[in-house]
């Protein structure tokens, strides 16, 4: 493409459209001279919305986009692929024309529970299908509008992520204050369309549960399409005055656990699954061992925490002659800390204590004073907190903690970076992945790069 020549009408600024981040050499993309920081506004007329729209209408060989350069003169550029060629183009947001937030004003919404000064995106309410689509994001369907369910109809988005809670009109109506509440007549809507769909039920004590959950269940288990049930409990801070528990209490989860699986070997009879899935902590918190993996059906709600102890469990096991073996190889001297959130911690320490004497390697729980409540995963820990519980290690060791604790910048929720941490402990602080081999690679990387002895 000749750019001068081909650009005309001048636009005030882009309504929607995706900005490009990046641009393969030797693409059709590149190919076609589009480049990092243009705009694609449409293709072949229609308006590009979100990389869903993108995938959907820019499917075939050729197209024609509307391309907007930087300086804002807008451009008519026809790409051409072969067969089975990527277009070679990524952009920088997967939603073009803003997140869709929630009109909700759920009792338990987290959201609304945190304190001031944490990093922007944890206050951001989304309620989107796209980001149902594309990430697993929940949605309460109370915000979606006729054309919404068209479209995905007409996309085929599926499978979709529901946050259901409730069937009973009253307790939804307690539970998640919508302002207009059809998502129960939206649920079969998508169903009808072919549409599946993952649920979610946030288990409120004396609310949902007992009788509440047994409807609800039954409602979810009459409808094809339905293909998981998540089942987490109602996560409070201390930021807060309405509730005060949520199943900490070993008799409160054992009650749940006992109340899921009849449903769960009723499913496995009917349809060959569990069909719905308690979170980890209903099992920790009952004191109970967790499923066997294959009782998890490939893990549908993993990122829902359903079913990541047991994962990790396993995965541990497996490489227990490594763990062992790269325990045995850390530098004399060296003290280890292996820092996580409160409730993984004891499982943690009773796997690592089956594979290796106590001594080198230590596991330290964190209590997460910064949120209070029932806050008691790594993902959610701050520095303050960490320092505190960490402070009196070894402090000629190192500490590792779960990569999830800071985002790609390194920083933690609170805004305090990792080195800073490293620097308030006077250790050095190096972060692994969420999961056994991160765990196997981070001990071995102290073994190969010892932390630098204290002068
Ligand atoms: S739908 Fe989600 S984000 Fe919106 S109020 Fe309810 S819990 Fe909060």
């Amino acid at each position: 493409m000749s750019r001068p020549a081909e650009y005309g009408r001048r636009l005030p600024s882009p309504a929607a459209g995706g900005v490009v981040e990046a641009v393969e050499p030797g693409s059709p993309a590149a190919r076609a001279d589009l480049r990092a920081g243009d705009i694609i506004m449409s293709v072949d007329g229609s308006r590009l919305r979100d990389v869903i729209d993108w995938q959907w209408l820019a499917d075939g060989f050729e197209c024609e986009l509307a391309v907007l350069p930087p300086n804002d003169v807008e451009a008519r550029v026809v790409i051409r692929r072969e067969p089975g060629e990527p277009w070679g183009v990524s952009f920088t947001e997967t939603v073009f024309d803003g997140v869709r937030t929630c009109r909700n004003r759920c009792a338990f919404c987290f959201m609304t529970q945190l304190p001031k000064g944490l990093r922007r995106a944890l206050y951001l309410r989304d309620d989107d299908f796209r980001l149902s689509f594309l990430q697993g994001n929940f949605i309460t369907l109370t915000n979606l509008s006729d054309d919404d369910v068209a479209r995905i109809d007409e996309q085929h988005l599926s499978p979709l992520y529901v946050s259901l809670h409730a069937v009973d009109p009253e307790i939804r109506q307690e539970l998640v204050c919508a302002q207009e509440d059809r998502a129960l007549e939206r649920f079969d809507e998508l169903l009808d369309a072919g549409i599946d769909l993952h649920v979610q039920i946030v288990l409120v004590p004396d609310v949902n549960d007992g009788a509440v959950l047994q409807e609800s269940l039954d409602w979810l288990a009459q409808r094809e399409g339905v293909l998981s049930v998540g089942i987490v409990p109602l996560g409070f801070t201390a930021h807060q005055k309405r509730f005060a528990g949520s199943f900490q209490e070993r008799s409160a989860a054992r009650a749940v656990i006992d109340a899921v699986a009849p449903w769960q070997r009723a499913m496995r009879d009917r349809d060959g699954c569990s069909w719905v899935y308690l979170a980890d902590e209903f099992y920790l918190n009952a004191d109970v061992e967790f499923p066997p993996a294959e009782e998890y059906d490939a893990f549908p709600q993993y990122e829902n925490g359903i079913g990541m102890a047991r994962d990790f469990i396993d995965a541990f096991r497996s490489a227990g002659p490594e763990i062992t073996s790269a325990v045995e190889h850390l530098p004399t001297g060296v003290p280890v800390t292996l820092a996580t959130g409160e409730l993984f911690a004891p499982v943690l320490a009773r796997e690592l204590a089956a594979l290796v004497a106590g001594g080198q390697v230590a596991v330290v729980g964190v209590r997460n004073e910064f949120f209070g409540g029932n806050v008691s995963v790594a993902g959610l820990l701050t520095s303050a907190d960490l320092a505190r519980d960490v402070a009196g290690t070894p402090a000629n060791g190192i500490v590792l903690l779960p990569g999830c604790i800071a985002n790609a910048d390194g920083l933690l929720l609170d805004g305090a970076s990792v080195a800073g941490l490293g620097t308030a402990l006077g250790r050095e602080v190096r972060l692994l992945s969420c999961d056994a081999g991160g765990l196997l690679s981070g001990l071995r990387d102290v073994a190969e790069n010892p932390p630098s002895p204290k002068e």
